[in-house]
């Protein structure tokens, strides 16, 4: 079914609706007849101009996770899905290596970071003792206004931190503020809104599952265009660096979830076909009241994701400073891989549907021009694993033929279930503990272990002989915090 022999290769679903596929041979034996399916069904659905299916797909809510969805005229939640603007962000530190080389340092840093940024479902700041309050005026404010100069002095982030963000604010439907602040105050009045002051309790945490923070040592390519983009991110070869990985928690998926159930009971009720009979490919025009609600609580979602992120970082540097006193740190991107975007697309505006993908503007794309990255390309953050390392990785001009847009991690190759009945957890945690890699959990999770992703290089060799991206550099991990 998919032509073999080339990393980027044309997947012909039907003779008028191409789709990009981005992989080598080996990492197209990963995609399942599912992915495939979900990737075909998405490229038929109403208003898909592309699809790009990344070598990190995998089976996902309607669309793959691992793909890129486009559409100039209709709004998909499916592909952004309920964790709303998960993202990656990436602290510096100014600490060599050899500062934390002693297992007993590695543990209070952990220490002190869990005592500020809980891990786990429903856990916010209330579960630890040294968090900031979020009250629900605050909360109010930061999902309209997302990481505005205001909301980051009010919660001790750094302001020039929304520099280093691929977007430090969203706006509502027509681009405004007060869109938002209409949409905040109807959805207050709605039931599965009443626990709104308990969801902004939330800002500062990871949540669960594949959700972490990980301690990193930075080790820049060995190449002189590495060495250069390097400087222009802020990295710093051979220093400790702290990689987050979250989303926008409870918040969000009230957001989504009451979107997802709005749609379909809408497609029932008026019998709208659904998109290869899947529920998960709901839609709506753009320019109808459903799309403009959408739009907006997207928006608010994707705010609360983006206060949390730098949150998480001004809490993680303040944590590294009570064990080692005087380090400093700053904020070299923050970059979601679970949101859609107005973009333009083969020379008109759409809407880019991002589910488990990375934005890649190179250097010289417009959308950069006001950025400390106009010259070189922004930041990409790709976590692999913990035993085989992450990435840092810059777009190539060929990054134009995948929508602009890279995968979000090495993506999974076995299902939690599967992973748990067949990965041997004393195998994890040595291979883990000969690296000498520390983790908050007694015992790693099973489903989360390596073993349970695709392998890293082959994903990284699929982006790099395809065209879209180089590496800048590799993140070594020192130790993990999961749930
Ligand atoms: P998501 O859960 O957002 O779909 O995937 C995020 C990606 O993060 C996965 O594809 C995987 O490659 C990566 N990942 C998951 N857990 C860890 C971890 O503990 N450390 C690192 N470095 N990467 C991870
Ligand atoms: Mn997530
Ligand atoms: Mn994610």
């Amino acid at each position: 079914m998919i032509p073999t022999g080339d990393a980027t290769a044309i997947l012909p679903t039907s003779s008028t609706a191409p789709i990009t596929v981005i992989g080598t041979a080996a990492i197209r034996d990963t995609f399942d007849e599912v992915c495939l399916q979900q990737a075909i069904n998405s490229r038929q659905a109403p208003g898909v101009t592309d699809v790009v299916l990344n070598p990190d797909a995998h089976l996902g809510y309607g669309a793959p996770v691992g793909c890129v969805m486009v559409s100039p005229t209709h709004i998909y939640p499916g592909p952004v899905g309920v964790d709303i603007k998960c993202s990656m962000s990436l602290l510096q530190l100014d600490l060599p290596a050899d500062a934390i080389a002693d297992r007993r340092t590695r543990r209070e840093i952990i220490s002190a970071i869990c005592q500020r940024t809980p891990t786990g479902a429903g856990k916010g700041q209330r579960s630890v003792p040294k968090s900031r309050n979020v009250n629900r005026t605050l909360g109010r404010q930061l999902v309209v206004q997302g990481a505005s100069a205001d909301v980051c002095q009010q919660l001790g982030i750094p302001s020039e931190w929304a520099d280093r963000c691929e977007d430090a604010f969203h706006l509502g439907h027509d681009d405004s503020a007060e869109a938002l602040d209409i949409r905040l105050a109807t959805l207050l009045e709605q039931r599965h809104m009443s626990n709104f002051s308990d969801k902004m309790a939330q800002l500062g945490s990871y949540g669960g599952g594949n959700h972490f923070g990980e301690c990193e040592v930075v080790e820049v390519d060995d190449n002189r265009r590495a060495r250069e983009v390097a400087e222009t991110f802020g990295l710093r070869d051979g220093k400790v660096a702290f990689l987050s990985h979250c989303g926008s928690r409870g918040f969000g998926h009230n957001l989504a979830s009451g979107q997802f159930n709005a749609l379909q009971s809408k497609f029932s009720r008026w019998d709208i076909p659904l998109p290869a009979g899947d529920r998960q490919l709901v839609y709506a025009p753009l320019g109808t009241d459903e799309a403009n609600a959408y739009l907006d609580d997207m928006a608010l979602g994707a705010n609360f994701a983006t206060v949390n992120h730098l949150l998480i970082n001004a809490l993680v540097l303040e944590a590294f400073q009570e064990v080692i006193p005087g380090t400093t740190g700053s904020l070299v991107y923050f970059i979601s891989h679970n949101i859609a975007r107005k973009e333009i697309v083969n020379q008109r505006p759409a809407w880019v549907h991002r589910k488990g993908a990375t934005r890649a503007f190179p250097g010289g794309h417009f959308e950069l021009r006001d950025t400390p990255f106009a010259q070189t390309g922004h930041p990409i953050l790709l976590p692999g694993n913990p035993r085989d390392g992450s990435a840092v990785m810059v777009a190539d001009a060929g990054a134009e033929k995948s929508c602009y847009s890279v995968n979000h991690g090495a993506g999974r190759v076995l299902g939690r279930r599967h992973a748990k009945r067949v990965l041997d957890q004393a195998k994890i945690d040595s291979e883990l503990d000969r690296r000498d890699i520390l983790s908050n959990c007694r015992r790693y999770p099973k489903d989360e272990a390596p073993a349970a992703y695709k392998n890293f290089e082959e994903v990284l060799k699929s982006v790099k002989t395809a065209g879209l991206a180089s590496e800048v550099a590799r993140l070594k991990a020192r130790f993990v915090i999961k749930d």
